[in-house]
């Protein structure tokens, strides 16, 4: 099974598609996690994403579609994969569908996540990730046992550079105006399911597996 995560920073795609990816025994590609792994090496890739990231902008399509690419010929994806963060344009979507075309695969559902811009700030100003295994965390609404510490696995919790107030509003903006329009993409081509990502995530959870049959 080939599933896109769509949907607005923060709105919890990461957090569903890793646990879909558990459920289904297939992997969750996120080009987001991909990106900020680079940062932290200091590849030349991560030193060109680090600033784009925190400014809150796009990568050029050209480099996330090379990622994906080279992603998506691994072996672990022959079962399937969660796309998490990618397609972001519709130059991307178009990258994927050839590629999928080529390897005689296709998407079978696009999940679109949807919540208001307040609910979405407040989720990501709160917003903690584990360094270690990626795992997030609401300071909040979903914090871990011990303050800082990650529940999975002991990593350190942070905050992410482009979760700071600063940041945030550029990068709904950027959806609004790149990512919103593979919408229409995807219903169009019959593919798109709507979950209400506002509903507490068990219930997000439940609505996903339900859509997907798993
Ligand atoms: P979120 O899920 O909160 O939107 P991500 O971790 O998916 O955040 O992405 C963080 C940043 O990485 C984006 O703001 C962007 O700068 C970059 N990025 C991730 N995926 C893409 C993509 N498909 N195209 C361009 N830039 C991307
Ligand atoms: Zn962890």
């Amino acid at each position: 099974m080939n599933v896109i995560m769509l949907g607005p920073p923060g709105v919890g795609k990461g957090t569903q598609a890793m646990e879909l990816s558990k459920i289904c025994g297939i992997p969750q590609i996120s080009t987001g996690d991909i990106l900020r792994a680079n940062v932290k090496q200091g590849t030349p890739l991560g030193l060109q994403a680090k600033a784009i990231m925190e400014r809150g902008e796009l990568l050029p399509d050209a480099v996330v579609i090379g990622i994906i690419a080279a992603r998506l010929e691994e072996p672990d994806c022959e079962s399937g994969f969660i796309l998490d963060g990618f397609p972001r344009t519709v130059a991307q979507a178009d990258a994927l569908e050839e590629m999928l075309t080529r390897q005689g695969k296709r998407i079978d559902h696009v999940i679109n996540v949807q919540a208001g811009d307040e609910v979405l700030t407040r989720r990501i100003s709160g917003r903690r990730t584990c360094r270690s295994c990626g795992r997030m965390y609401h300071v909040e609404y979903d914090p871990p046992s011990s303050p800082g510490i990650c529940d999975t696995c002991g990593g350190e919790l942070y905050q992410r550079d482009d979760d700071r107030e600063g940041t945030v509003q550029r990068r709904l903006e950027e959806y609004r105006a790149k990512t919103q329009p593979l919408i229409q993409y995807y219903s169009g081509r019959g593919l798109l399911r709507e979950v209400d990502g506002e509903a507490p995530r068990e219930t997000v959870l439940k609505s996903m597996r339900e859509l997907l049959g798993v």
